[in-house]
């Protein structure tokens, strides 16, 4: 999954693995799960994530490719923030030619700026699972407790205003020139990420298929 922070990418991309019974794999919920067992890659991590920027692609390759060569996902997976530059594609792709696959789309959830930042500022996070919500398009059943958990939800460090301005800086920097990497390599499909979440969803099963 593609697409700028907050274009709705890890709300589809959970439905996805949901759907097509195949696991879900954020490398920001990795990060932010080794935050909060205080590990040394979470350390490491945090540093990065509360200022806006990427963590280094030395902490976040291996993970990954480590992840995708589990057992559950030998049927498929869903990838949501990885990779988020270049070199993290290239390191993908190169895992993948010695694992004998490929990946078959790389799906570009396409939001505008202007949309991303009043976006932002309303997403909740729970503190407890790290479901994420949004206080007008996709409202917890309670008002800041979580659906899933019943824990307590908060705006993240890494959406505040600032941050979040950042964090486009550096999307547009260092993950936008993905979008002509996939393009180029035929597997890139871009779906309007500005309409209702379940049209989103709807737009990328298209794609995919039932
Ligand atoms: P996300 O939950 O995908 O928005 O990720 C939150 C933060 O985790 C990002 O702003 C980055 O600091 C970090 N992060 C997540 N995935 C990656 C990645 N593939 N490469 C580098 N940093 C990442």
């Amino acid at each position: 999954m593609l697409g700028a922070p907050g274009a709705g990418k890890g709300t589809q991309a959970k439905m996805l693995a949901v759907k097509y019974s195949i696991p879900h794999i954020s490398t920001g919920d990795i990060f932010r799960a080794n935050i909060k067992n205080g590990t040394e890659l979470g350390k490491k991590a945090k540093a990065f994530m509360d200022q806006g920027l990427l963590v280094p692609d030395e902490l976040t390759c291996d993970l990954v490719v480590d992840r995708i060569a589990q057992e559950d996902c030998k049927n498929g997976y869903i990838l949501d923030g990885f990779p988020r530059t270049i070199p993290q594609a290239e390191a993908l792709d190169a895992a993948l030619k010695i694992m004998g696959t490929a990946i078959d789309y790389a799906i570009n959830v396409d939001v505008p700026d202007e949309n991303i930042v009043n976006r932002m500022g309303g997403r909740r996070a729970c503190v407890g699972c790290g479901a994420t919500y949004h206080i007008v398009y996709n409202t917890p059943k309670t008002a800041d407790i979580c659906d899933a958990c019943g824990e307590k939800l908060i705006l993240r460090d890494d959406d505040q205003p600032e941050t979040v301005q950042k964090r486009l800086t550096v999307y547009h920097d260092q993950t936008q020139p993905l979008i002509d990497y996939y393009e180029k390599a035929g597997v890139l499909r871009t779906v309007d990420g500005t309409v209702d979440m379940e049209d989103v969803f709807a737009a990328i099963v298209k794609i995919l298929g039932e």
